[in-house]
């Protein structure tokens, strides 16, 4: 919203959807006064007030009308940020229909990528990343050819736990997990970036949208989350994407690239004296890193179950009901346990999702915590 604000009148909002927070919709409806809302919660209807939305918005319910809102012909550019495997749907509607889609839910790309990718080249849309990593990845890459790429190097804060021992991380409460040392974010991401499955699902989603093979992407620790990712060329010339962390920069690059505006976002201040500090993450301490290049590695099927896997197991950690040190256990037996399938259809892929989630419900309820 404060993108947009600022941006004035080079872009309209002709929709907004949101789950079942309808009254921060509705406010977000008198502030930008878009021309329909989607409640895709289809319980919630006869629940809201007709006259809690702006006057010019049009009220709609249900999952279906987030893929007609995605999929209009008065949208030019969809922004896809629904947390979780969920978001597949309206990405998917907006893909088919030919749209630019700024890409926030990395889940998509993990469960779907090979399928939205190849959808995506059909209809000619433009998949352009938000993601804070993929995003740097997507403006360096500008400086050479494609095929002159070695390598690209994914930075991650660390997370909160980046020095504790084994000891410590097993018994984590989630208040302390909650607590990001650098971003500002909803409680699965803030949870994936304590685990490093946030790294792991973005190490996937590199290799989908930039079609990368998983040896070509590293990790490096990076905790003041300046350097947002590098790329570097067969010449060994090394290009990075520098700006303090805040997501309104992405966010607007996704929405107006090629163009780049004034954006609401801080700047770097190079009057004070600072440095910044690269180190190799812990895979010992974090296994959930190791499990996202397997994935990338392998493919197929397994992006589906890691991603429904760690989206029950982190449920099962935010509920009180599984260690901190179980969410990636959790996520390997399941994987361990799945019939691999190296070229899965969409309906595939749906089916595998709902056979991860109830695998990792039994496999947790097993854990006495
Ligand atoms: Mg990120």
């Amino acid at each position: 919203m404060e993108v947009l604000t600022g941006l004035g009148d080079r872009l309209e909002l002709y929709g907004i959807a949101a789950h079942s927070r309808w009254r921060e919709l509705a406010a977000q409806s008198h502030q930008l006064k878009p021309r329909v809302a989607v409640i895709s919660d289809p319980s919630l209807r006869g629940q809201v007030p007709a006259d809690a939305f702006h006057p010019q918005t049009e009220l709609k319910f249900g999952p279906d009308a987030v893929a007609e809102l995605a999929s209009h012909r008065d949208v030019d550019i969809v922004l896809s940020a629904v947390v979780g495997a969920a978001g597949l749907h309206g990405t998917w509607a907006a893909v088919e229909a030919g749209k630019a889609v700024a890409i926030a839910n990395k889940e998509t790309m993990v469960v779907a990528g090979p399928l939205v990718v190849e959808l995506a080249k059909r209809t000619g849309s433009a998949l352009l990343p938000v993601d804070s990593e993929h995003s740097a990845i997507f403006q360096a890459l500008q400086s050479g050819r494609r095929d002159d790429v070695r390598r690209v190097i994914l930075t991650s804060s660390g997370g909160p736990f980046r020095s504790w021992t084994k000891e410590q991380l097993d018994s984590v409460t989630k208040e302390q997990a909650l607590k990001h040392p650098k971003w500002v974010m909803g409680p699965k991401i803030t949870i994936d970036s304590a685990t490093l499955m946030n790294k792991a699902l973005e190490v996937i989603e590199a290799k989908w949208l930039f079609d990368l093979r998983a040896d070509q992407i590293e990790v490096v620790v990076h905790p003041q989350s300046i350097v947002h990712s590098f790329v570097e060329f067969n010449d060994g010339s090394v290009i990075a994407q520098m700006s303090p962390p805040d997501m309104k920069l992405p966010i607007q690059c996704a929405l107006t690239w090629p163009y780049r505006y004034d954006c609401p976002a801080p700047k770097l201040d190079w009057s004070a004296t600072w440095s910044l500090q690269f180190e190799a993450p812990r895979r010992d301490l974090f296994p959930a890193l190791d499990l996202g290049f397997e994935v990338a590695r392998q493919g197929g099927s397994c992006g589906a179950v890691l991603n429904a896997a760690n989206e029950i197991a982190v449920d099962r950690f935010l509920k009180g009901l599984l260690n901190f040190n179980d969410i990636p256990r959790a996520c390997r037996a399941v994987l361990d346990s799945h019939h691999f399938d190296p070229s899965p259809s969409l309906s595939e892929l749906l089916r595998l999702d709902a056979w991860a989630r109830q695998e990792t419900l039994s496999w947790t309820s097993s854990r006495s915590i």
